[in-house]
């Protein structure tokens, strides 16, 4: 029986899956959920949407809960729609659509919109993108760079961040010209120091991306349609197809007209409750915790489980502390992980800090671990990515490492040390799924419950269900307890 109206504004990554874990937690169905969507129908894997572009994964494959689903579940879904106003005295939300919805508890799951450079000739005097134009974010997004795509001659991506970067590779793959163009001097500025940057130069070139680092743009040319951008140094590039891929910013506009407090994003405590309204909650990518907004889908999934526990008042308390995040680039032949402090240098000659690297840049290999007081601070895996696992579970827990710090970049067969990059010498407490943070312990409960192969896995786990880079390690582990449950026994 509904005692509680929990209204959920925006139906993304953050959204769905907070409604799927208030679910699993509200088995009398005390909540009646609505949740107010302003993209069209169900909710979908924003992640996969560059494997879309790709190629390699088709639309119907990355739907995460159609309409039917939001039904079959006693939760109302209002799609195509915004709200355009929160009313916190009269707890109500105001939808585009004339509607108002009181509620109880409020949940904020709005994400970031594109950032727009700020380029002349970019915006029409209608404040809307030139035709030949998209800043890249949604399906309908996507959908429109892929159809210009098909006639388009030559391409131009803005920004070589993560999402430039999957964007070029996924374009150049279907054989149209494409210039990466970024301002700053390397790719990836926030997660590749310089070295790193030039292999994965190197590489993407290798793919048949044009890349232009250190090259600003100032003007769009428009003729009806985009032609081309100018540069800086006042050169010039043809472009029929311009993606923006500049970053993002919370959306925060309906918190800071309601008088929430917002600073880059919607402020919330260690609950994720509004700072200063203990009815509304933020999660994901609008959310800012402990003066922290992030760009990743692992923490905005963190984010609606604790919400979800503490909205159904079930299980032990909880709190969000933050969560270390991995970056990984989901471009095809491009091998790329990155975490913590990856940029910090050893060259100020303080001893503060430790940097052991390897460079095998013919091969497009680059490898970087930061150490602090003898424990990781952060790492960069270019080309082969194969210790990962290790890495992230040495970088989680804060440990010791082992004295000789280059075994563990060492995964080659026949070395001594390769041995603790095999699934069966990889600690249980290390995270596979970084996504949805399943270990090597969770990947063997599943196993052991008759989960017998990765989609089984994946169904009982939920591994690989976000940005599915780990699906080789997956792979690898359920190789091996095949293997193990054919001879000796299992232990995670
Ligand atoms: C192409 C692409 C690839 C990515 N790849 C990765 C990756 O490999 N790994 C990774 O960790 N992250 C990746 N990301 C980032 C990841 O998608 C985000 O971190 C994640 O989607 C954040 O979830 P969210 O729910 O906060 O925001 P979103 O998923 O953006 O959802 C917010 C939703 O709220 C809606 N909304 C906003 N305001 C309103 C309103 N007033 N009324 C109604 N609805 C509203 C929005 O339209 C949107 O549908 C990628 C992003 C893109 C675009």
């Amino acid at each position: 029986m509904t005692s509680c109206r929990l209204v959920v504004v925006g139906n993304g990554m953050a959204g769905c899956r907070f409604v799927q874990e208030v679910l699993a937690r509200d088995a009398d169905r005390r909540l009646g959920i609505t949740v107010v969507g302003d993209e069209p129908g169900g909710a979908y894997n924003r992640l996969q949407l560059s494997n879309v572009l790709a190629g390699v994964a088709r639309v119907d494959s990355i739907e995460l809960a159609g309409e039917q689903w939001y039904a079959a579940h006693g939760v109302t879904l209002c799609t195509g729609t915004a709200v355009v106003r929160i009313d916190r005295q009269a707890g109500r939300v105001e939808l585009d659509d004339g509607a108002a919805l009181p509620y109880d508890v409020l949940v904020l799951a709005t994400g970031s919109s594109p950032v727009l450079p700020p380029v002349a000739g970019l915006l029409r005097d209608d404040g809307r993108l030139p035709p030949g134009v998209v800043a890249f974010r949604t399906l309908a997004d996507c959908t429109a760079i892929a159809q210009l795509a098909v006639t388009a001659e030559h391409a131009v991506v803005l920004g070589a961040g993560v999402l430039g970067l999957e964007t070029a590779r996924g374009l150049a793959g279907h054989g149209l010209p494409v210039t990466l163009v970024q301002r700053g001097s390397r790719l990836m500025e926030r997660q590749l120091d310089a070295d790193a940057s030039r292999v994965l130069t190197r590489t993407v070139r290798s793919l048949g991306v044009q890349v232009r680092p250190g090259a600003g743009v100032r003007a769009v040319r428009v003729d009806g349609r985009v032609r081309g951008v100018v540069l800086d140094d006042g050169g010039t590039l043809d472009a029929d197809l311009l993606v923006l891929c500049c970053g993002v910013r919370p959306r925060v506009e309906l918190a800071r007209a309601a008088g929430l407090a917002v600073a880059v994003g919607v402020v919330v405590d260690d609950q994720l409750r509004s700072s200063n309204d203990p009815r509304i909650f933020a999660i994901g990518e609008c959310a800012e915790h402990r003066g922290r907004t992030h760009g990743l889908v692992a923490p905005s999934w963190e984010q609606a489980r604790v919400a979800a526990q503490v909205i159904t008042g079930s299980g032990e308390p909880v709190s969000y502390r933050g969560l270390v995040t991995v970056t990984r680039l989901k471009a095809a032949g491009i091998e790329l992980a990155s975490l913590g402090d990856a940029t910090a240098d050893d060259e100020d000659g303080s001893g503060d800090v430790e940097v052991i690297r390897f460079s095998d840049s013919s091969r497009g290999v680059y490898q970087k671990l930061v150490v602090r007081d003898g424990r990781l601070a952060g790492a960069i895996l270019l080309g082969d990515t194969r210790a990962v696992g290790t890495i992230t579970q040495l970088f989680d827990r804060g440990a010791a490492l082992p004295e000789d710090r280059s075994c563990l970049l060492m995964v080659r067969r026949n070395n001594p040390a390769a041995v603790v990059q095999s699934p069966a010498m990889l600690p249980g407490r290390a995270t596979i799924c970084q996504c949805n943070g399943i270990t090597k312990a969770g990947v063997c409960a599943a196993w052991q419950d008759g989960a017998r192969d990765v989609d089984q896995i994946s169904a009982r786990t939920r591994a690989m269900t976000g940005c599915g880079t780990c699906r080789g390690a997956i792979e690898g582990i359920v190789a091996w307890l095949t293997g193990a449950d054919a001879g000796s026994s299992v232990s995670a």
